[in-house]
This record gives C-alpha cells, sequence and structure tokens, in this order.
C-alpha cells in the first residue's frame, strides 16, 4: 500500500516467479554457459522483431562493438552517432579505433535527422549509429535513404526500443543490423545482456564466432556432437557469450513484453493528461510515424521554468522523495570526449541540460502520478 510519503523510484524492472523457476530450470539442467536456451532465446526474439536472426551477447555496449566489427569499421574511418546517447554508444567507436563524429538530434523526438547527420558527413563517414533514443523510433528510411547511396552502413542502437513500433512495424525489422539491451534499465531484463538482430545470414554466422573467440564450432554443438570435434580459431574474436540462466529469464521477460509496452504507454497518457497545457513544459511523445514503448519519459522544461528551471525540478522532487534523473547525457560534455570537434551541437546541449526523466514502473499508481506531477508543477500552481 503506497502513502503520501513512500519513496517513488525512476524505474522498477518487472520480474514475476517464473523468471526465479525459470532460472532455476536452467541451473538444474547442468548446462548454465551459453547453450540451448541462449538459442532458443535468439530464435524467439528475432521473430519478434520479425528479423531473420538474432545474435545473443553479454551486452548492447558488446552488440554495438561487434556490429562495427562486422561492418568492416575501423582506424582512420569516422562514425556518425548522436552525441545525445548514452555513453556506450560513442565508446564503440572508440573500439574498433574509429573516430566517433558527434551529429545533433531533433528537438522533439532526441534523435538524429537526415539534415543532422548530413551535416557532419566527410569522405571518411563509414558508419552512422542511429540512436532511437528513450523508445523514440528514429525515422530509419530517411537516414538509409541518404547512407545507403553513399555506401555508408547504418546500426540501429535500439538499446531503448524493444517493442517500439516504426511505421506498423516493430523497430528493428527494416535495420541492416539492430543492437538491444537487457539492461534493468531497459524494459525486457536479463540482468545484463544484448542481442543483434539482422536478416543477413552469414553476416550473423560471423556474429555468432565473433561472440565465440572466433571459433568456428561453438561450444554447444562440439558439446553437442557425437564423435571428437576440433575447432579452428578462424579470426581474433571475443568473449562476449550471454549464459544460458540469462536467456531462461530473457524467454519469461519475452512473453511478458506486450503487457509491459502496453502499461507504460497507459501510464505515458495519463501524464500527458496531467502535464497538458503547462506553459514551458512539453512532454516526449510519438512521432508521427511510430510509436514509442516510452522507456524514458521525458520532459524538457524552458530554461526560466518557475522554481528553478530543471535543476530545480529534479531538487523539488527529490526532497518530496521522487526519484527522477536529469535528461539524457551528451557524451561531448564528458571528459572522456572533451578534446573531440564537433559542430554546433544546440538541441543536444537544449535537451541534456533542461530535460527531466520522470519516474515510470509497470506497478505505479495513478496517485503515484498525480505527486510527481504536483511535486513538478508546485512553483506553477503557487505562482513562485
Ligand atoms: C543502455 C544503452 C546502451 C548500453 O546497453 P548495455 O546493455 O548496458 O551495454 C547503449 N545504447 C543506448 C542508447 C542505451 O540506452
Amino acid at each position: 500500500m503506497s502513502t503520501l510519503t513512500d519513496r517513488i523510484p525512476v524505474m522498477v524492472p518487472y520480474l514475476g516467479i517464473e523468471e526465479e523457476q525459470a532460472a532455476a530450470e536452467a541451473v538444474a539442467s547442468g548446462w548454465i554457459a551459453q547453450g540451448p536456451r541462449v538459442a532458443q532465446f535468439e530464435r524467439a526474439f528475432a521473430e519478434s522483431v520479425t528479423a531473420a536472426h538474432g545474435v545473443a551477447v553479454s551486452s548492447c555496449t558488446t552488440a554495438l562493438h561487434l556490429s562495427l566489427v562486422a561492418c568492416g569499421i575501423g582506424p582512420g574511418d569516422e562514425v556518425v552517432v548522436p552525441s545525445l546517447s548514452f555513453i556506450a554508444t560513442a565508446n564503440a567507436a572508440r573500439y574498433v579505433g574509429a573516430d566517433p563524429v558527434f551529429a545533433d538530434v531533433d528537438e522533439t523526438t532526441g534523435n538524429l535527422t537526415p539534415d543532422t547527420v548530413r551535416e557532419v558527413l566527410g569522405p571518411r563517414t563509414r558508419a552512422i549509429v542511429l540512436v532511437h533514443q528513450g523508445g523514440v523510433p528514429a525515422d530509419v528510411r530517411a537516414i538509409k535513404e541518404l547512407a545507403e547511396p553513399l555506401g555508408i552502413a547504418v546500426v540501429e542502437d535500439a538499446a531503448c526500443a524493444v517493442g517500439s513500433v516504426y511505421r506498423g512495424a516493430p523497430v528493428g525489422a527494416e535495420a541492416q543490423v539492430a543492437t538491444w539491451s537487457f539492461h534493468p534499465r531497459k524494459l525486457l531484463t536479463t540482468g545484463e545482456g544484448g542481442m543483434l538482430t539482422l536478416d543477413d545470414a552469414d553476416r550473423a554466422t560471423r556474429l555468432r564466432r565473433l561472440r565465440e573467440h572466433g571459433m568456428s564450432v561453438s561450444a554447444a554443438d562440439r558439446h553437442a556432437s557425437a564423435g571428437p570435434v576440433f575447432e579452428q580459431y578462424l579470426e581474433v574474436g571475443f568473449n562476449f557469450r550471454m549464459t544460458d540462466i540469462q536467456a531462461a529469464v530473457g524467454l519469461v521477460q519475452l512473453g511478458r513484453l506486450a503487457e509491459i509496452v502496453r502499461r507504460r504507454r497507459e501510464l505515458a497518457a495519463y501524464y500527458h493528461a496531467l502535464l497538458a497545457g503547462v506553459p514551458g513544459l512539453r512532454a516526449v511523445r510519438d512521432p508521427e510515424y511510430g510509436q514509442s514503448n516510452y522507456q524514458s519519459f521525458w520532459v524538457l522544461l524552458d530554461p526560466d521554468f518557475p522554481g528553478g528551471g530543471r535543476d530545480g525540478a529534479l531538487a523539488r522532487l527529490a526532497e518530496r522523495g521522487i526519484s527522477a534523473r536529469r535528461g539524457i547525457m551528451a557524451a561531448h560534455l564528458e571528459p572522456a570526449y572533451d578534446t573531440v570537434k564537433h559542430v554546433d551541437l544546440p538541441a543536444t546541449e537544449r535537451i541534456t541540460r533542461d530535460s527531466l526523466i520522470l519516474p515510470m514502473f509497470h506497478t505505479m499508481t495513478s496517485a503515484q502520478q498525480e505527486r510527481v506531477a504536483a511535486a513538478l508543477l508546485e512553483p506553477v500552481a503557487s505562482g513562485v
């Protein structure tokens, strides 16, 4: 029973007894590393986004890294990324020795657009990492129309976008390669974990090899074989495997996904109603070509929003036991990237400075949402 003073967390993973049982069954089976449950999770997840192949890995960060390896990106190449993203997006370019090039985003979606990408294209551009930020689908076709004639690869960072919809189909359905996260901050969780989805069979085979030390035969296949099998190491790979315990949890979570997304869209609709018509405040919404899973419900405040703007709002919410978060980070403002030259990034800087992410979780009540809105709008209501 929640009371008026209970702490409201920003996010709570939606897990039940079925996940516990599935993990316990995997342990009891004696096969806990990558095995049959990982294979089953890959098939089920790929099917859910209508991709031909799924390749499970240890995180979305390692998925992004492998996606760039598989696209042949390396030293001397430039990779266009939004600065407005979790740091892993930019780091992936660095992992393969390439140079990340920061592009600005649209202020309403938080995503790259053909105009912001065109501004930073150059003769060394070899890939674009298109992020579906916070679950808001990016306009994939518009970016591909720009990139494909130039032979530039498009990787979709769909870490936040499981269950989001782009032009009537799941995000990932049209991807050259899409990368997914199963961290507990995302909607479908395996503790840690990630996936690549794609249609190209040869590339899927290479990705499977790369995640497992470059081995010609997977450990699971070798184990299942009747006679002795000698593996070869075909190239320098990585250990980016998912475990069968994680995949067992993921399979149960996948079965809950539609319900999780339905509930988040319901919670978003109530926030929209509570915050409608407030001057100097704009809440994230569906773009005209798709639907967000509302993994992050963020609001953008005017810098002079009553009560001290964004930072004042965060402090006010914290005082009332409500965990909100600053908006999405901007990599170019972090010490790790502060020497990277970049074009002006006005929308990125405005969003990262003036936005905050409101609490949203499956079991959140209307009363809790009303408490959040009241705390956010208190100075507006009182005219301070
Ligand atoms: C969370 C996130 C990642 C990293 O995911 P991990 O699974 O934690 O490695 C990458 N990109 C974006 C946009 C994210 O939100």
